[in-house]
């Protein structure tokens, strides 16, 4: 079988087939593994647990990824990351046990799981097309991809493709429905260029916000102020600041770029050069206006901008935020969440939940089925591009989810193999049994 894109959710169902005895190739585009964890620099790892912090929901292989990262040094446990710590970004709501990672730490643990598992990874390797065999209208099939490569263009085929390209790209290219952005307009969540610095007085920053609790978001009120006076360099009402293991290093999650489709070359292009000058004007912005920042450095900015939502499939099941907020059960869960709604304003400075009031539960269920397209066979969707509405994506966007859905969609996909039925077929309980027996929790 064939998992595109080696990013938390590629990762993941690469190496749960692989235990299970399929050959399994990855192809990712990069020279490493990770996607968002390496490449974007995204981090914390936002919440594993249930909303209120009491149960740990997303275990299995993302747990075991976290120890291997506690191994070698580059990681926390999220037991031990209260909220409101300068860890989470002195933020409180949604954000309790985050798990605080290294790049390079998360890079060499996703590598090591996957070759012990007897992964084959093809990096440096894009895919750009998909082979489908669309005789039969009503049923088309996947039958593999063309990628490109050192060496050209060349085609792989495999009995399932388990797209985890984060925009669905095997699932555009094969023709399956695709929809993107909010129903209103279209619009998808900004876009950000992470980037890290250096040489901050970590006690002067923590200092600083502890004194200020009416700043609902870090230095809210400065940066109020020189939003004002036309002085603050992106559509932001705070700074997103998240301490690393690093003394005085911190990720920097603030800019903002609106109005980019991720999806398109062109677009992805033009949002890659405002991130950038924007983490210019930011660095001078954060020298001449916070304390503690006095004598900041960019320490490094991510391999790509953050693209938070593109393309969702139009899948066999649509989750709604009236399924997070219910809790609603599912007779085919595969992953329990505790993330709340995360959705930022696709047209400006606002940040909130955006679900006309409503926000998810404490805990809830993801169906098998947000992965199936609703008619093609021999393809799996998993990670970001599920099939989800545009608010109840913003919650199981973030990586714990996309490891939990990763491993589920590896899973049915061994099994799809291993019974030569397509991933439609898979019978649930043998699914299920599998996810337990791979340390998966299910409620
Ligand atoms: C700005 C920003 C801030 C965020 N903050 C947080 C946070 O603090 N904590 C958190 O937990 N989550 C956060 N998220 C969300 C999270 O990072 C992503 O939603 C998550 O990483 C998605 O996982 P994924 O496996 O679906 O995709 P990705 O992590 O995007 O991985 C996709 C992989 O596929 C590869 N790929 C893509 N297309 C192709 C192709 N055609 N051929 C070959 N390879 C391909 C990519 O190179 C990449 O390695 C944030 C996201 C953004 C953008």
């Amino acid at each position: 079988m064939l998992v595109i894109g080696g990013g938390p959710s590629g990762l993941s169902a690469a190496v749960a087939a692989a235990r299970l005895g399929v050959r399994v190739r990855l192809v990712e585009r990069y020279g490493f593994l990770g996607g968002n964890l390496t490449a974007g620099l995204v981090g914390p790892c936002m919440t594993s647990y249930s909303l209120d912090g009491s149960q740990q929901l997303i275990r299995g292989i993302y747990e075991e990824f976290v120890q291997r990262m506690m191994a070698l040094g580059g990681a926390l446990h999220p037991s031990t990351i209260p909220a409101g710590s300068a860890y989470c970004g002195f933020i409180v709501y949604g954000h309790d046990k985050v798990t605080p990672f290294q790049p390079e730490a998360a890079k060499v643990a996703a590598q090591r799981m996957c070759i012990e598992a007897g992964v084959e990874l093809l990096l440096h390797t894009m895919v750009v097309d998909a082979i489908v065999d669309d005789r039969d209208a009503d049923n088309p099939r996947v039958l593999g991809v063309v990628c490109a490569g050192k060496g050209g263009l060349r085609s792989v085929r495999a009995k399932v493709v388990v797209d985890c390209s984060a925009d669905g790209d095997v699932a555009h290219y094969a023709g399956v429905h695709t929809r993107q952005g909010r129903e209103s307009d279209g619009l998808s969540q900004p876009q950000t260029l992470f980037f890290r610095v250096q040489n901050v007085d970590d006690q002067v920053v923590e200092d600083y916000i502890r004194a200020h609790p009416q700043d609902f978001r870090p230095f809210a009120s400065i940066v109020a102020k020189a939003t004002a006076e036309g002085r603050f360099p992106a559509p932001r009402r705070g700074i997103g600041l998240y301490k690393t293991m690093e003394p005085g290093v911190w990720r920097i999650n603030t800019g903002r770029v609106l109005r980019r489709n991720g999806a398109d070359a062109l677009e992805l292009s033009l949002a890659e050069v405002e991130g950038r000058e924007q983490t210019v004007a930011l660095l001078d912005f954060f020298r001449d206006n916070l304390p503690g920042f006095e004598q900041v450095e960019l320490r490094d900015t991510a391999t790509q901008i953050g693209v938070r939502e593109t393309r969702r499939i139009d899948g066999a099941y649509e989750l709604t935020l009236q399924d997070l907020h219910s809790g609603r059960a599912f007779e085919d869960v595969v992953a329990l969440c505790g993330y709340p709604l995360d959705i930022h304003d696709p047209t400006g400075s606002g940040g909130g939940t955006g679900g006309e009031g409503l926000d998810a539960a404490n805990i809830y269920q993801i169906p098998y089925r947000v992965m199936l397209p609703r008619v093609h066979e021999g393809l799996l969707v998993s990670g970001r591009a599920v099939s989800a509405t545009h608010e109840a994506l913003s919650a199981i966007r973030v990586m714990p989810p996309c490891f939990a859905l990763g491993q589920a969609a590896g899973v049915a996909a061994a099994l799809s193999v291993g019974n030569r039925a397509s991933p439609r077929h898979v019978d649930y309980a043998d699914l299920r049994r599998e996810l337990l027996a791979q340390g998966a929790y299910l409620g």
